[in-house]
C-alpha cells in the first residue's frame, strides 16, 4: 500500500463531493483504515476525502497559468455540455445579446462565488479530462463511499447556485420561483447529508475516563441514596438515611419479575405491527429499519395491568420491593452493558459510536462503542429508549397511586397524585405516539449504547422519574383547585413548547419541503441541511428543552414546598439540559461551521429567553 500524499496540518485544495468545485482545506488527519483524509474546510466542516480528490495548491496555480491562456471559446464549449435547468432547451437559438448577457451572467456568477467563499478554484477541463469534468454528473460518484454524498448529482451551474446561496437566509414561500429552477434538483439531485466515517473519538465527555469511572458508581448510588430519602418520614437532606443491610436489597423473585417485565415488552416490540421506518442516514449511508410499535405495547400492557388487576394482583407488592426493583434493573443495567461492550470489540469500525470509539475501556464501555447494538432486526438501544423504562414509569406511578390510596385509605388519589400521574402519562403516551421522533435525536444517532444509556433507560428513568409519586406515598400533600388549575396551565404551556418545537424539526428534517412549514426561515449549510432560524427553534436555540424544563416544574409543584426531594428531578434535569445543549452546540459547530455561528448570532439564547 502506498504511503499518504499529504501530512496532518498540510493545507490543500479537496474537490466538494459530487461536485468540481476544489476549496482551500487543511488535513486534519488520516483514516489508516478507510485510507481517507479527514479534511476541514475554512467553514469548519469537515470532510473524509479520498486522495484523488484532493491536490496540492501548486496543482492549480500551474493550472491556473494554462487556463489563462485558454481561449474563450474553447472556455465556452466546455461549459456548454452543463445542463443548467436555467439554460435554454437544446436547438433553441439565441440571440447574440443574450448570449452575451449569459456569458456575463455566468462570468458574474464566478466572480461572486469567488468572493462568496475563502477560496474557490473552478477546476477547468483539459483536453485529457474533459470526459471526467466535462460537467456532466459524474457516474462514479453514486454509492462513492469515500465521499459520503451519495447519490450527489449537482451539476456546476446549480452547484455554484447552491454555494451562493450557502450563507443567505430563504424562505420557501418567496422562493416559489427559485424551486421551479429547482425542481431538478428535488426530482434528480438527492442530497444526502455529509456524514464522516466514524473515526477516534478524540474529545471526552463526562470528565473523561475518571468522570465516567466515578459515575459508573455514583448513578447507582444516587438512586438508591434518593430512594432511601424518599421512605423516611422526614426527607429533608441533611437528614441522611442509615444504609439498609446489603441482603435486604437482592430478592431472587423480584429479579424474575423484572425479567419478566423485560421480556414481555421485547415480546411486544417483535410483534409484526405497526409501521416500518427508515432512521436518518448512518456514517457509511446504509438506513436502519424500526418497527414503530411502541404505543401498541403501551395498549397492550395497559391491557395486560387490566387483566392482573381484575384478577386482585396487588400492584402494591412493586411499592414494597421498589428498592429492590431499583437494585434488579441496576444488575441487569451492568450485565447488558458487560455483554454490549463485549460485542462492539467484534463490531466493524464503521458500526462504532462517533462519541464512544476513543479506545478507553472505561469510556467507550460508559457511553457506548457500538452505535445501533442489533440481534438480528432487534435493535438493542432503540427498544430500551422507550419501552422498558417508559412504560415502567407509567406502571410505577399507577402502583404509587394505588399505594397512597390503600395506605392512607382514600377512596379516591389525592389531586396531586392525580396531577402527578396525568402529567408524566401524558408525557410518555406522547413519546410513545411520537415514537419515530426519536430516530432523530442524540441518543439513536449520535450516542453509542453503554453503560449511560441501559442505566439511564432501565433505572434513572422509572425509578428516579417516579420520585413524585413514590413521595406522594408518604408525605400527603393537599393542594387547592386554583393551584391545581394553575399547575396544569403550566404543564400545557410546556407540552405545547416542547411538542411543536420537536415536530418542527423532525418534520423539517425528515422532509424540509413540507408545506406546513412553508413559512420558515433556515440558514442552508454546507451538509446539505438547514438549520431552522424561525418558528420555534428560532426563538432560542433548544426550545424543545424549554418546554421539557416547564413540564418538569409543573411535575414537582403538586408535591408543594416542605421538601426540596420531589425537586430533585426539575433541578437534575436543567443541570442535564444544559449540559446535553452544550454538547450539542459542540457537534453542531463541528458539523456546520460558520452557518452554525450565524444562526448563534441570530438566535442568542440557547434555552431560556433572555438569561441563557
Ligand atoms: P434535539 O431533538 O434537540 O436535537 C438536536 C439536534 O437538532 C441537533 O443536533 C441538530 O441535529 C438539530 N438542530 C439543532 N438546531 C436546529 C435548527 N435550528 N434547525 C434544525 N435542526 C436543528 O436533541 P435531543 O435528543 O437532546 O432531545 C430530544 C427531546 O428529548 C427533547 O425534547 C428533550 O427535551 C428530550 N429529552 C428528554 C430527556 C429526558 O430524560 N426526559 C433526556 C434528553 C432529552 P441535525 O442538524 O444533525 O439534525
Amino acid at each position: 500500500m502506498p504511503s499518504r500524499k499529504f501530512a496532518d496540518g498540510e493545507v490543500v485544495m479537496g474537490r466538494w463531493p459530487g461536485s468540481v468545485l476544489y476549496y482551500e482545506v487543511q488535513v486534519t488527519s488520516y483514516d489508516d483504515v478507510a485510507h481517507l483524509y479527514i479534511v476541514k474546510y475554512k467553514d469548519g466542516t469537515e470532510l473524509a476525502l479520498k486522495e484523488s480528490d484532493i491536490r496540492s495548491q501548486s496543482f492549480f496555480k500551474h493550472r491556473k497559468s494554462q487556463s489563462s491562456s485558454s481561449s474563450p471559446s474553447r472556455r465556452s464549449s466546455s461549459r456548454s455540455r452543463s445542463r443548467s435547468p436555467g439554460r435554454p432547451a437544446k436547438g433553441k437559438r439565441r440571440s447574440a445579446s443574450q448570449s452575451r448577457e449569459h456569458k456575463d451572467d455566468k462570468k458574474k456568477t464566478v466572480q461572486e462565488t469567488s468572493l462568496a467563499l475563502p477560496v474557490l478554484v473552478l477546476f477547468k477541463p483539459s483536453e485529457n479530462n474533459t470526459k471526467r469534468y466535462n460537467g456532466e454528473p459524474e457516474s462514479t460518484e453514486k454509492n462513492d463511499t469515500s465521499c459520503i454524498i451519495l447519490e450527489q448529482k449537482l451539476k456546476p451551474d446549480l452547484e455554484i447556485k447552491r454555494v451562493l446561496e450557502q450563507y443567505s437566509l430563504r424562505s420557501r414561500k418567496d422562493d416559489k420561483k427559485k424551486e421551479e429552477i429547482c425542481s431538478e434538483k428535488k426530482t434528480s439531485v438527492t442530497v444526502k447529508p455529509v456524514e464522516k466515517l466514524p473515526t477516534k473519538t478524540k474529545e471526552l465527555e463526562f470528565g473523561g475516563r475518571i468522570g465516567t469511572f466515578m459515575m459508573i458508581f455514583l448513578l447507582p448510588a444516587t438512586v438508591i441514596y434518593l430512594l432511601l430519602m424518599c421512605k423516611q418520614e422526614d426527607p429533608s437532606l441533611l437528614n441522611i438515611p442509615p444504609l439498609p443491610p446489603l441482603e435486604s436489597l437482592w430478592e431472587g423473585r423480584v429479579f424474575g419479575v423484572f425479567l419478566l417485565w423485560f421480556f414481555l415488552q421485547a415480546m411486544f416490540y417483535l410483534l409484526p405491527i405497526g409501521k416500518v421506518v427508515e432512521g436518518l442516514p448512518l456514517s457509511n449511508g446504509r438506513k436502519l429499519q424500526y418497527r414503530i410499535n411502541g404505543f401498541y405495547a403501551f395498549i397492550l400492557t395497559t391491557a395486560a395491568i387490566g387483566v392482573l388487576l381484575y384478577f386482585q394482583l396487588e400492584l402494591h407488592y412493586l411499592y414494597d420491593h421498589f428498592m429492590q426493583f431499583a437494585v434488579s434493573a441496576t444488575a441487569f443495567s451492568l450485565a447488558l452493558s458487560i455483554y454490549l461492550y463485549i460485542r462492539s470489540l467484534k463490531a466493524p469500525e464503521e458500526e462504532l459510536a462517533p462519541g464512544g470509539n476513543s479506545g478507553y475501556f472505561i469510556y467507550d464501555f460508559f457511553t457506548g462503542h457500538e452505535l445501533n447494538p442489533r440481534i438480528g432486526s432487534f435493535d438493542l438501544k432503540y427498544f430500551c429508549e422507550l419501552r422498558p423504562g417508559l412504560i415502567g414509569w407509567v406502571v410505577i406511578n399507577l402502583a404509587m397511586l394505588l399505594a397512597e390510596m390503600k395506605i392512607h385509605n382514600l377512596s379516591v388519589p389525592s389531586l396531586s397524585m392525580i396531577l402527578v400521574n396525568s402529567f408524566q402519562l401524558l408525557y410518555v403516551v406522547d413519546a410513545l405516539w411520537n415514537e419515530e421522533a426519536i430516530l432523530t435525536t442524540m441518543d439513536i444517532t449520535h450516542d453509542g449504547f453503554g453503560f449511560m444509556l441501559a442505566f439511564g433507560d432501565l433505572v434513572w428513568v422509572p425509578f428516579v422519574y417516579s420520585l413524585q409519586a413514590f413521595y406522594l406515598v408518604g408525605h400527603p400533600t393537599t393542594i387547592t383547585w386554583p393551584v391545581a388549575a394553575a399547575i396544569t396551565v403550566l404543564n400545557c404551556i410546556g407540552y405545547y413548547i416542547f411538542r411543536s418545537a420537536n415536530s418542527q424539526k423532525n418534520n423539517f428534517r425528515r422532509n424540509p419541503a413540507d408545506p406546513k412549514l412553508a413559512d420558515l426561515k433556515f440558514i442552508p449549510t454546507a451538509t446539505g441541511k438547514g438549520l431552522l432560524v424561525t418558528g420555534w427553534w428560532g426563538f432560542v436555540r433548544h426550545p424543545n428543552y424549554l418546554g421539557d424544563i416547564i413540564m418538569a416544574l409543573a411535575w414537582s409543584l403538586p408535591c408543594g414546598f416542605n421538601h426540596i426531594l420531589p425537586y430533585f428531578y426539575v433541578i437534575y434535569f436543567i443541570c442535564l439540559l444544559v449540559h446535553r445543549e452544550a454538547r450539542d452546540e459542540h457537534h453542531c459547530k463541528q458539523k456546520y461551521g460558520l452557518a452554525w455561528e450565524r444562526y448563534c448570532q441570530r438566535v442568542p439564547y440557547r434555552i431560556f429567553p433572555y438569561i441563557y
